[in-house]
Order: C-alpha cells, then sequence, then structure tokens
C-alpha cells in the first residue's frame, strides 16, 4: 500500500497534456512552417544563429539539395511573433573541445544579438549539432542559459529533470511519431514517478520538408494534435517557466499545504485522482485529501 499525495505536476488548468516543438536554424522554409502552426495554433520555439542572418546558401547533408538561406535580420522578430526565439550559437560551431572564451562568446554574443532583436531577456539554447558536454554546459550557465534541447530522443514524455539536457520525445521523421501521437493523445494513465502530465517535444528543421518533399507529413501531424482542449500548447520557455514555478512550491511537512512564491499559478493533482488544485501566486493552500493506494 502506498499514500498518493496530490503535489503533482498538471499543466496550466490542470491540463495532463503539453505539446512544445522546437525547430533550429532560422531558415526561409521557417515561413511555411509558420503559416502552418499559425493556422493550428501551435507554439514553437525557433532556435536561430544571429551571425549568420540574411546570409545565402544550399544545403545536402547527403540528401537532396535544398536552398538554405537565413531569414533576414529585419524581418525576424515579425516573423516569429507569437512563438519564441532562442539562441543557437552565434555561427552554428560545434562548441566541443572550443577554447573557452570562444565558447562563452558564441552562446553571450548570440544570445545578446537575439535579445537586441526581440527586446526580451532570452534564455533558451539548442546544442549545434546537438553536442552537448560538461564544459558546454558550464559556458552555457555563465552565459545565463536556462534550458537547452539535445538531439536525444526519448521516445517519451517526461519532464526533464535538468533542463540544461533537455532530451526531446522525437524528430518530426522519427518512424514512431504517429505511435507516439496517438499514446500522448490517450487519456490512459501515464507511468511516470515524476508527474501523470505528459509533454510531448518535436524538434527538426523546416528545409528537411523540402529535402523530403514531405511537407503533408508535418501538417498531418499538427492537424492531428492542434486544437484540442485537454492540450497545453507552448513555447519551450512557457514549459521551462512553468515547471521552474511548480518547482519553487514550498510544501509542509506533513504535505496538507503549499504555498506558491511565484508570479503565476501552479496545478496540482495525482495519478489516480480526477480532483485538482490551482495554486495561485503568493497563496497559501490546502491539498486535496491523498488517495489510499
Ligand atoms: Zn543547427
Amino acid at each position: 500500500m502506498s499514500l498518493q499525495i496530490n503535489d503533482r505536476l498538471l499543466w496550466p488548468g490542470g491540463k495532463r497534456k503539453a505539446l512544445t516543438l522546437s525547430y533550429d536554424d532560422g531558415i526561409s522554409q521557417d515561413k511555411r512552417l509558420l503559416e502552418l502552426l499559425n493556422k493550428y495554433g501551435v507554439k514553437c520555439t525557433f532556435n536561430l544563429n544571429s551571425g549568420l542572418l540574411g546570409i545565402k546558401g544550399t544545403v545536402s547533408a547527403e540528401k537532396k539539395e535544398v536552398p538554405h538561406n537565413k531569414v533576414e535580420k529585419s524581418e525576424t522578430a515579425l516573423l516569429y511573433r507569437g512563438h519564441e526565439i532562442a539562441c543557437h550559437g552565434r555561427y552554428h560551431e560545434s562548441l566541443a573541445g572550443m577554447d573557452r572564451a570562444r565558447c562563452v562568446w558564441e552562446i553571450l554574443a548570440d544570445r545578446q544579438a537575439l535579445e537586441e532583436i526581440t527586446g526580451q531577456p532570452l534564455t533558451g539554447y539548442a546544442y549545434a549539432f546537438g553536442v552537448c558536454d560538461d564544459n558546454i554546459i558550464m559556458a552555457l550557465k555563465n552565459c545565463g542559459i536556462a534550458y537547452a534541447r539535445t538531439i536525444e530522443s526519448t521516445h517519451r514524455f517526461d519532464i526533464p529533470s535538468d533542463f540544461l539536457k533537455w532530451n526531446p520525445t522525437c524528430h518530426h521523421d522519427d518512424e514512431k511519431l504517429f505511435a507516439l501521437t496517438g499514446e500522448f493523445l490517450s487519456d490512459d494513465m501515464y507511468f511516470s514517478l515524476y508527474s501523470p502530465a505528459k509533454l510531448f517535444y518535436v524538434w527538426g528543421h523546416s528545409y528537411e520538408f523540402d529535402q523530403n518533399e514531405n511537407w503533408e507529413h508535418i501538417e498531418k501531424f499538427v492537424k492531428q494534435i492542434s486544437g484540442r482542449e485537454d492540450v497545453f500548447y507552448a513555447t519551450n520557455r512557457e514549459i521551462y517557466q512553468y515547471v521552474t514555478a511548480y518547482r519553487r512550491l514550498v510544501f509542509s511537512t506533513d504535505s496538507t499545504l503549499v504555498y506558491n512564491p511565484s508570479c503565476i499559478s501552479v496545478w496540482l493533482g495525482g495519478a489516480f485522482t480526477k480532483e485538482i488544485a490551482e495554486v495561485k501566486p503568493g497563496q497559501t493552500l490546502r491539498l486535496p485529501e491523498p488517495v489510499n493506494m
């Protein structure tokens, strides 16, 4: 037997499902992707290289050669409005083994330039080439980066324990994408010791839809997963900020009381109850009765 305290994270409104996307490199194909995302109301974080904005080129990466034109600096803020802009390194260099000062500059100069463009403090990052190690993480911390996405697929919907090693659920081309979508949308209980709430995280590059000539693939996915009352559609930043607010909650030793010191509401519940509790900013609340298992 165990006692289930209803102190687990639920998404805003008491929802049990959240979707976030992440697309890299800031390229012209993002425009078509954005049209699609805006049409269906799905949110995304776009990871940009500020030192490469406006540069034109092509990409093949052992596939069909397609345009790889970086978006113009002047159009960036407006283009990505309603979504999130995050850092991806000033010049998209691999930071592995790089001189420490250069490594910090590659991150910090990118952050500063993108903050000037957006007029907001930016603390999100995606690892260029997916390269992540302890030295790079140290540099990110010193540059004030709070969350950083890898390219390691989990094929799960867990909330990351360490946001500087934020592993996505899968890439959009993953053969399991639609099986995972079905699992995500299902109301069956999600088995996770941390929270019954699911987080589906999909990443990619929009030029890949040109390379694979499969724009219908992402439209099918977005269409299937959008417009649902029970899903929290969020940027990476919104996910990070919400989970951080949850982690700042202060519980009484007997787990009956909870205090929320943050400026946003946090919703709590449990795997075995439909009861939910909203802890408002600055509020101390009595939790719903525990469930005997
Ligand atoms: Zn990249």
